[in-house]
């Protein structure tokens, strides 16, 4: 069984391919009562951070990475799923505390796992993966808010990123008009095929700026956190809402309490990891109706399990656009 294994060393961590014996691989006294053969798996921000080591996502080695995978039950001990179910898992701690989907088999529990909606194959779920999952818990929220595309534009920060563009082809496909904000120009022409109205440079929302300024946005889609974050509150329209579900650009966060006590902002936290069942089934039905699947092609990039490592580490380095999948079994 073939799996990307990160193990600790006196200097560090070390991340490498390998081909694992079974006997290995946690059984199903682990707590996994279920057993995944493996088709997909997707590189996320924290899966850069995770096999880079810079940041301490990993909380026990030796670990497989890999916070999200689609593919097909081949066992289980629990009623609900049976051999040949095709299954979809998110978060929960996988890749961080539980070996996860950087792996041609994966062992789970029973409550983790989401069925892989009808229309979507495990490479398209992949492709959309942690981050278009979280995008949809954005757009659910601001929804909740009762947002809607008559309310005025709204702001994608990270636009090129996983989160951000599909971020941007729901809310362009669900009729808003988006402001996408990118440090990176030359992908212009990208995110306006995506559904991008306006482009503005990442260094207008990334500097210290005052606690209110004018009203611009209805509502807003934050991945960067710090500033950015900062900034898109305190140029959020009255009544507004913020999600906020990354630190691309930092964990910080400095601001006022003007944009919520006087213009009655509100920011919604998004959590993918620990978010409840029913909210997932929620979110993957949506995904699998609301994505117009041939432009998400737009936003892919295909690697075998071998050059994920080196795609970890590129995310984290900003050299990725869009999704990036990963064919665990190439
Ligand atoms: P990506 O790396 O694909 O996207 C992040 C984007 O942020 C980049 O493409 C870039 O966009 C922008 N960016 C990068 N570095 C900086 C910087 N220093 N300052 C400002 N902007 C920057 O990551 P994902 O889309 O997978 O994840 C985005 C964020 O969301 C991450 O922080 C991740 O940890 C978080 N996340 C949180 C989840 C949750 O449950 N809350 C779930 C999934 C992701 P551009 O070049 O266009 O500016």
């Amino acid at each position: 069984m073939k799996c990307i294994l990160i193990d600790e060393t006196a200097s560090g961590q070390s991340v490498r391919l390998v081909d694992m014996a079974p006997e290995r691989w946690p059984g199903a006294e682990s707590g996994g009562e279920v057993a995944v053969r493996v088709a997909h798996s997707s590189i996320n921000y924290k899966d850069g951070l995770a096999m880079t080591g810079r940041a301490p996502v990993v909380r026990r080695f030796p670990m497989v990475p890999g916070i999200d995978l689609a593919g097909e039950v081949v066992e289980s001990a629990d009623p609900r799923w049976r051999p040949g179910d095709r299954v979809v898992l998110n978060g929960w701690g996988v890749g961080e505390k539980h070996w996860g989907g950087l792996a041609q088999y994966a062992r789970l529990r029973a409550d983790w796992l989401v069925p892989l909606p009808a229309g979507l194959t495990t490479r398209q779920a992949m492709l959309i993966g942690t981050a278009g999952y979280t995008a949809m818990l954005c757009l659910l929220a601001l929804e909740r808010h009762g947002v809607t595309p008559p309310d005025g534009p709204i702001l994608v920060t990270g636009a090129s990123g996983g989160v951000g563009s599909i971020a941007i082809m729901l809310l362009a496909r669900a009729g808003y008009t988006v402001v996408a904000s990118s440090g990176r120009g030359q992908q212009s022409a990208y995110l306006h095929e995506l559904g991008a109205n306006e482009i503005i440079a990442r260094q207008e929302l990334a500097q210290p700026g005052k606690p209110l300024g004018k009203e611009r946005w209805a509502a807003v889609i934050d991945t960067v956190g710090s500033h950015t974050l900062a900034n898109a509150c305190a140029a959020t329209r009255y009544g507004g809402a913020v999600a906020a579900c990354g630190l691309a650009g930092g964990m910080d966060f400095s601001t006022t309490v003007a944009p919520f006590i006087l213009r009655g902002v509100t920011l919604y936290g998004i959590d993918s990891v620990m978010a409840p069942l029913a909210l997932r089934r929620t979110a993957w039905d949506r995904l699998a109706t609301d994505l117009d699947l041939d432009a998400l092609e737009r936003a892919a990039h295909d690697v075998s399990l071998a050059q994920s490592i080196q795609a970890g580490a590129d995310i984290l380095d900003g050299k990725l656009r869009g999704r990036t999948v990963v064919d665990v079994n190439r």
